[in-house]
This record gives structure tokens, C-alpha cells and sequence, in this order.
């Protein structure tokens, strides 16, 4: 039997990188999947890839309560219930000191990454509740066991996330619900290419390319090499599936061996 057939998963972030890789894999393992994002025509591009039969989308803004609560409702009304929530929509923000990063940025990195889940977990969970269990996966980072210079909305942000699961995690085991992140080193999309973007904009050295820096940050992962996006979405299907029946509460690193250290 496919790992996820049954059941119903609802992706935010879905057009992402790892969103929409994820969103393959598990309807390829017989989830169907409710996909939410910002942007409608990406959105029907993933839904088009896999399939009406097994994927729809919501148009939402997870920092908004009404349209977090639209985006469940919606899974609902067209798949009967939800069992798992990869809470997985996130932003960068940019790169700057803390003494001189934008108030408005730091805002919107911290409403996207943790008010987001948050308010995911808020709508889901009584969802769940009803149907007798669920999983509830969010996308962390290795920025959430620690620190990097001039990332400290972003880092804060995916340290909070942690605190949080731990938290949905202890209320909602009575219920079945478990509650884990994933947390990848450097991961081959869209978001870092935006930050290797910032820091060559930042040293303004014309040795210092995109390439340059792209293979200073891999050459400090043990593994040598950003991950791929299947490699994230693998451990998302694992803690989404049953197959992970006793695992919540967890951190679940998915980092080329970064956080036992750097060579
Ligand atoms: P991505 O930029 O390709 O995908 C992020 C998606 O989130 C985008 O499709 C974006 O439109 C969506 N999004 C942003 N704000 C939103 C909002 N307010 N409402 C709804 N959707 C919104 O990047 P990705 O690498 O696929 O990132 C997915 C997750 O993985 C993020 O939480 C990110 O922080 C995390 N992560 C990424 C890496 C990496 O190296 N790429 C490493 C660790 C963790």
C-alpha cells in the first residue's frame, strides 16, 4: 500500500522549492493534497503537474487568520477532512546587523515563519481532533539550533517554530495528533539563491560571484553539497506517514551531518 494513501495533507508553501516537491511525493504515495500559496497561476501550474484528481489550492496568506481558517475549510469541503499539515511557507527576509535590520522586515519574517504556523496549527487541530489523529509537520531550518550573523530574523524565527512544536506537540498528543520539524541545511532553491544574492550585493567584490559563495557555504557541511529538495520532502512523507507512529516532539535534522559540526 502507497505510504500515505487515505489520507489528506494540506502544503503551504506549496509552490516553493521543497512545497512543491513535497506535494509530488506525497501525492504519489496517495495522499491528496491541498495546496496553499500566495500566488494563484503557480499554484495551478503544481496542481496541473500532478492532477485534479489528487491535488487542489487555496489562495492564502498564512500570516491571516481568516484565510488560514479558509485554506483548512477548504481542504475539508473537498477531500472530507485533513491528516496532515506541513507547515512549510517561509521568507528569508534579508541580510543586515540587528542594529541596522529594517523593523518592517523583521515583522513580516516573523508573522510568515512562526505567526503562520501558528495559525495553521490553530484551524488544523480541532480538524484532526475530529477525524482521531493527524500529523502535523513544520519546516524548520539548521538556522533554528543556532546562529548566523546578519540572519537574525530568520534564525529567531525557526528557533521559535521548535519552542512551538514542543508545545503542539504536548497538547495535542492526548488527541493522536503528533507534532515534529524538519530542519535542512542549505537546500537547492529559490531561497538561496536569494541569500547568496544578498551577500555578494553585501561584499561588494567582483572575485566574490554567486558560485564563490554558493561553495564556501557548501564546503562547510560535512556531506560537501546543498541538499535537494527530495531529500527534504523524504523525511516530511516519514513523519507524515504512520510509519513514524511514535515519533513527536522531535527535531529531525536533514542537514548533510552540519549540525554535528563543521570540518
Ligand atoms: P521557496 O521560496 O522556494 O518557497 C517558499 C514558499 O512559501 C514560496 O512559494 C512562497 O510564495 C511561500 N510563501 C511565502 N510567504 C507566504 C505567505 N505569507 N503565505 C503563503 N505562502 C507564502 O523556498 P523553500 O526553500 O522551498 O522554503 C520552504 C521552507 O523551507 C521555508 O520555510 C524555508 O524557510 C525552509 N528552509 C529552506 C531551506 C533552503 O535552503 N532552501 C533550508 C532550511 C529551511
Amino acid at each position: 500500500m502507497a505510504r500515505l494513501e487515505g489520507k489528506v495533507a494540506v502544503i503551504t508553501g506549496a509552490t516553493g522549492g521543497i512545497g512543491s516537491t513535497a506535494a509530488k511525493i506525497f501525492a504519489d504515495e496517495g495522499a491528496k493534497v491541498a495546496l496553499v500559496d500566495l500566488n494563484e497561476a503557480a499554484l495551478q501550474e503544481v496542481v496541473g503537474s500532478i492532477g485534479e484528481d489528487r491535488a487542489s489550492y487555496t489562495v492564502a496568506d498564512v500570516t491571516q487568520p481568516d484565510q488560514t481558517e479558509a485554506y483548512v475549510d477548504a481542504a475539508v469541503n473537498r477531500w472530507g477532512g485533513v491528516d496532515v499539515l506541513l507547515a512549510n511557507a517561509g521568507i528569508e527576509g534579508t541580510l543586515s546587523p540587528i542594529t541596522d535590520y529594517p523593523i518592517d522586515v523583521f515583522d513580516r519574517v516573523m508573522a510568515v515563519n512562526v505567526r503562520g504556523v501558528w495559525l495553521g496549527i490553530k484551524y488544523v487541530v480541532p480538524v484532526m481532533r475530529g477525524r482521531g489523529g493527524g500529523s502535523i509537520v513544520i519546516t524548520s531550518s539548521t538556522a533554528g539550533i543556532g546562529g548566523s550573523p546578519e540572519m537574525s530574523a530568520y534564525n529567531t524565527s525557526k528557533h521559535a517554530v521548535i519552542g512551538l512544536m514542543r508545545c503542539a506537540a504536548l497538547e495535542s498528543a492526548p488527541d493522536g495528533i503528533r507534532v515534529n520539524t524538519v530542519n535542512p541545511a542549505p537546500i537547492e532553491t529559490r531561497m538561496m539563491r536569494s541569500i547568496e544574492e544578498m551577500r555578494v550585493a553585501a561584499m561588494d567584490d567582483s572575485r566574490v560571484t554567486v558560485e564563490v559563495t554558493k561553495q564556501a557555504v557548501a564546503d562547510r557541511i560535512p556531506l560537501e553539497r546543498y541538499g535537494d529538495p527530495a531529500e527534504v520532502a523524504r523525511l516530511m512523507l516519514f513523519l507524515a506517514s504512520d510509519e513514524s507512529s511514535y515519533c513527536t516532539g522531535g527535531v529531525y535534522m536533514v542537514d548533510g551531518g552540519r549540525s554535528a559540526g563543521s570540518r
